[in-house]
Parts: structure tokens; C-alpha cells; sequence
């Protein structure tokens, strides 16, 4: 060890981010005898549902599935009150896992990790945090979220507006009072469409300004009561497995029936049965197809199109909110409750920033081409640089001090979406090129990640080897084949953070591996199970 690294406070390893993948990670490494710190910026636990506090935030995926499986005691203990739990309740949730498995003694809060740098002669990592202290680790795992770094587009004379920007990922915790306010919300994405929702009768007037339509599907969200949890809890260990075996980590896949084996009625009534379950079945329960085929696309975009229609009284506010330049299920599906209705009252105006762009803020409010929009707050419900943004936002350096923001200059890579080759030792979740990016119920495919991180770092320390690699050509493989599975989808197709395009600059890539979860999962297992092949050791 050289003199710099000897005087650093020595850890096995440093674990960033205290959300789902990170409060994990330092659970199982702890429990395997490793010295480990997690850094964690915000004040508490919860990553995504510590800073995402903005009115109406919830779950998509059902709380039975969205939770941890490795304690049969949190499973017995923890009481979920309804099918999709607002943000209060699964940030009480990581709150209670935290102290039950007495994770926020190894938790530095506050602290924002700012630079890791690997050093070859001693084989560990050098990470620096905005505290100004740095620790020496044999490995890093970043649980830094896929959706962490909030986009804000830069509009000019933003700073001359005013009113209250808020950005919805950076809600304040002691709220905000929007009674009685002329409210703005540019964004009509997963977040735009909750926030909408809850806000329209609270505030005085609301302006929603929409540059894309999107589909959604109607949330049915029922309250449990103690004889549903006992049912659903008597099914946690085959729902436990299950989530592991479906295309997208959920307990509903895709069903085995072609569309095309259908008769028009019977599409129909499938159709209407599962969108009728009030989830996100309706997308990824139902025609694999509608990833694959246009003509099918069309037909179950139809489908949606007639009942968002049917909901909004004004029927040129409907051709605004119905969407028709890109096919359903190639963006992220949200669900909403009331949604439509909001744009049935009386003080909900929708602005169509297409046909009228937005030109700059004002100290009154927004500028259009139509006009100007006056307001006292303005809220940016206006998405993240995903998968990468965090990332590369870190000071991360590699092997010969390469920045893996340079690395990925030129194109994304990374080996299953677990290591990038340059980088040894550093293990991410929910990157780029796994289906945790995406294309799946987060927490089962966070849970198979951080397993299979914690069993490699477990064979490194067993063989008392001292670095583990992923090696160029076995990334170059894995990479070429997540482009390949991509470019059969209709997703790149359309615009979106899936693909990148909403951030100026980023090339337009598919982030998410689309092979499936349950497909994704047996590869990180054979991996393993040949003895981490298309990696090195030294
Ligand atoms: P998003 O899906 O990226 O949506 C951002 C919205 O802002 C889009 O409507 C976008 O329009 C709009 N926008 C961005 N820049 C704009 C500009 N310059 N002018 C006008 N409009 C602009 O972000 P998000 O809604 O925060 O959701 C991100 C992801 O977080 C979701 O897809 C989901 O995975 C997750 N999420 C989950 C939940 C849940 O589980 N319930 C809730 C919230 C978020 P365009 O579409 O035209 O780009």
C-alpha cells in the first residue's frame, strides 16, 4: 500500500447511495464480515422516496412485489396498508428496514461521494466525498439510482421568473402550500401525471404544459385490511419466486397466447380484462407483441386511445391528451387516478408546447408563442438524465485515471450492466444495459443484483484474490447483444429517457436490456456458476 492510501481510513468497501440497492448492499457485505460505509447525500434514508416528496407521489408496482425478500421476520412484521403505497408509507418501509437491521450506524448522511479513483499498485479505491475526507476501499458499489440526477431545461431568463421553481425530485420536506396559487406544471410523464392529479383541486388555477401525450392506464388501488395481508403474505414465497422468473421482475408476464391466435373479440376481452386490473398488467401482462409488432401495437394503442377519449369532456382538449405519435408501451406507462377528470375543471388549462413552444420565462410566469402564462409557481416535473447522469456526474477514474465519463464518450459499455472494463473492483446497480435500468419492478431486479455483487466480492475474498475485472470481450459481447435484442423492439422508435433523448448531447441508445429480467437473471447466473467467466482475477 503507498503512503496516501495507508493514511486514509481503511474500509472492505464503500457502498454509495442509501436507497433500495444501497441499504442492501450494506446489509449483505456486513453480514459477511466486511468493513463498509454507505454514503448517502440526503439526510435520510430512501433514495427515490426521500427526494421525490412532490404532491401525489406513489408506487406503480404493487407493494406485495415491491419490497425485500431476505428476511422472513420484516416480511411478518411489516404491515403494507394498500395495493400501491404512496411515497410517505415506502419511505417509512426503508426507514423501518434501516432500523431493524441497524443499517444507519454504517450510513454517513449528508455526504455526497464526489470522486473515486482506482489505484492499480494497491488494487483498491480512493473515494472522496464533499466533506473533504477520503477512504481507501478494496471495492465500490454504487447504489446511485438510474433516476437520481433531476433535469431542469434551461429556458432563458429563468432566473428572472418571479414566482417558485421547484424541481418535483427536489421538493421541499416541509412542503409546499399551493392553495389558492396560480400553478404551473411543465411535464406529463410518470411524475407530471401524479402531480397533476392531486394538485388541480388544491390550487387556484393550473397550467399544464404538455409537449407529449402519453398513454396510462386507470390505477386500481385497493386498501388491504389484515385478512388480505394474511392472504398475500401466505403467497410471499411463491411470489417471491415468480418475481424472479417474468419478463419484467412483476408477478404478471406476458401470456402465452399470440395476439394474432385471437379472434378480434377475444383480443377484446383480453384486453379489457387485463386493463380492468387497474395496473401496469395491461403492458407487460399482456401481448409481447406490443414491443414487437407495429400492426399489433396499433391495434392495443387504439385500444387505450378510445378510453382516455371517452374520459374528457372537451373534445379538442382530448385530440391534445390522446396520444397518436408513437405506439403504447414504448415510453414508461404510468398509472393515474383521475387523471383526465383534472382536465375536465374549470380552472385546468393544457398548453400543447408543441403547437405553441415555450419561449422563455418571464418574471410573470412562461412565454409561449401563444402568449404568456402567469404564475406564482412553477413546478418542473421534468425528468432525469437516467442511467448515466449520476454516473458520470461522479469523478470516477479508472484504470490509467480514465474518466468514465470519457469512457463513455463514444458509446455506453459496461458487461451486464454490473461492471465496466477499466474499472476493477466497482459494482453498479440499475445501470445502463441491465434490465434493472428500466424494464423492470426495481426492487426485484435491484435484490438479484446486489446478490450477485455480494457473491463476487465473496468468491475475490474466498480465493484470496484481490480484483475481479470484467474483460473487454466479454463486454464487447454483452454490449452487442443488448443492441441487437434493442433494435428488434419498437422502442427506439420513440423519444424518450429510455433512450436518452431528453437530454441534449446524449446519443440516443436504449439504456434498459430488453431480454427479460428472468433471462437476464440465468446469464448472471451462469457467470457465476463459471466461475465468473468473461471476467479476470488477480
Ligand atoms: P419523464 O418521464 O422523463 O417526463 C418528463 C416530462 O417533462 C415529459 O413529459 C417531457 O416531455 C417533459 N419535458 C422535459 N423537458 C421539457 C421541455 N423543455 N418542454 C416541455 N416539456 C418538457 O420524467 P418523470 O415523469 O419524472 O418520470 C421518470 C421516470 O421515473 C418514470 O418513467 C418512472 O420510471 C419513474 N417514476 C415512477 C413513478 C411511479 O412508480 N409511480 C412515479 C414517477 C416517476 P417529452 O415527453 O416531450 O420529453
Amino acid at each position: 500500500m503507498n503512503q496516501v492510501q495507508s493514511s486514509l481510513q481503511q474500509l472492505d468497501a464503500v457502498v454509495v447511495g442509501a436507497g433500495f440497492a444501497g441499504l442492501y448492499q450494506l446489509h449483505t457485505l456486513r453480514e459477511q464480515g466486511l468493513s463498509v460505509r454507505a454514503f448517502e447525500a440526503g439526510s435520510g434514508v430512501g433514495g427515490t422516496w426521500y427526494w421525490n416528496r412532490y404532491p401525489g407521489a406513489r408506487v406503480d408496482s404493487q407493494s406485495y412485489i415491491y419490497q425485500y425478500w431476505f428476511s422472513d421476520d420484516l416480511l411478518k412484521e411489516w404491515n403494507w396498508s394498500e395495493r400501491f403505497p404512496a411515497r410517505e408509507e415506502t419511505e417509512r418501509y426503508l426507514n423501518f428496514v434501516a432500523d431493524k437491521f441497524d443499517l444507519r450506524e454504517d450510513i454517513q448522511f449528508n455526504t455526497r461521494v464526489t470522486a473515486a479513483t482506482y489505484d492499480e499498485s494497491t488494487q483498491r479505491w480512493t473515494v472522496t466525498t464533499d466533506k473533504g475526507e477520503s477512504f481507501s476501499a478494496q471495492f465500490l458499489v454504487m447504489g446511485t439510482g438510474g433516476l437520481s440526477t433531476p433535469m431542469v431545461p434551461p429556458f432563458p431568463g429563468h432566473d428572472t421568473f418571479k414566482g417558485l421553481t421547484l424541481h418535483t425530485a427536489h421538493w421541499p420536506k416541509e412542503g409546499v402550500d399551493l392553495k389558492g396559487k396560480r400553478v404551473g406544471v411543465i411535464g406529463t410523464g410518470a411524475t407530471g401525471v401524479q402531480v397533476i392529479q392531486t394538485i388541480a383541486d388544491q390550487v387556484k388555477h393550473l397550467t399544464v404544459f404538455q409537449r407529449t401525450a402519453n398513454y396510462t392506464i386507470p390505477m386500481l388501488n385497493p386498501k388491504y385490511d389484515d385478512a388480505m395481508r394474511a392472504s398475500l403474505r401466505a403467497q410471499y414465497p411463491a411470489l417471491k419466486e415468480r418475481v424472479q422468473n417474468t419478463f419484467a421482475g412483476f408477478d404478471y408476464d406476458f401470456g402465452d397466447k399470440n395476439f394474432h391466435d385471437l379472434t378480434p373479440e377475444e383480443r377484446q376481452r383480453t384486453m379489457q380484462t387485463l386493463w380492468d386490473d387497474g395496473s401496469l398488467n395491461f403492458w407487460i401482462g399482456g401481448f409481447k407483441e406490443v414491443f414487437f409488432d407495429e400492426a399489433i401495437n396499433e391495434e392495443i394503442s387504439k385500444f387505450v386511445r378510445q378510453r382516455i377519449r371517452e374520459r374528457i369532456k372537451d373534445p379538442k382538449v382530448a385530440d391534445k391528451l390522446v396520444p397518436t405519435d408513437h405506439g403504447f408501451g414504448t415510453r414508461r406507462v404510468p398509472l393515474e387516478t383521475l387523471y383526465y377528470e383534472a382536465f375536465n375543471r374549470d380552472n385546468v388549462l393544457l398548453v400543447d408546447t408543441k403547437a405553441t413552444p415555450i419561449e422563455r420565462m418571464t418574471e410573470k410566469g412562461i412565454q409561449t408563442s401563444a402568449g404568456e402564462h402567469e404564475l406564482d409557481i412553477l413546478i418542473f416535473a421534468t425528468g432525469f438524465d437516467a442511467g448515466t447522469g449520476t454516473l458520470t456526474r461522479i469523478d470516477i477514474r479508472g484504470r490509467d485515471g480514465l474518466l468514465l465519463k470519457d469512457a463513455w464518450a463514444d458509446g455506453i459499455r459496461t458487461t451486464m450492466g454490473l461492471q465496466v472494463h477499466g474499472y476493477p473492483n466497482m459494482f453498479m446497480t440499475m445501470a445502463p444495459f441491465s434490465p434493472a435500468a428500466a424494464f423492470c419492478n426495481v426492487p426485484t431486479c435491484l435484490q438479484q443484483q446486489v446478490d450477485w455483487i455480494t457473491d463476487c466480492i465473496q468468491f475475490v475474498r474466498s480465493q484470496g484474490l484481490k480484483s475481479i475485472e470484467a474483460t473487454a470481450e466479454a463486454e464487447a459481447k454483452w454490449v452487442a447483444h443488448h443492441d441487437e435484442l434493442a433494435n428488434l423492439t419498437l422502442i427506439p422508435k420513440t423519444k424518450s429517457w429510455y433512450m436518452g433523448t431528453n437530454v441534449k448531447g446524449k446519443p440516443p441508445r436504449l439504456l434498459a436490456y430488453v431480454g427479460g429480467a428472468n433471462v437476464y437473471r440465468q446469464a448472471c447466473d451462469d457467470v457465476k456458476a463459471r466461475g465468473y467467466e468473461g471476467f479476470t482475477t488477480a
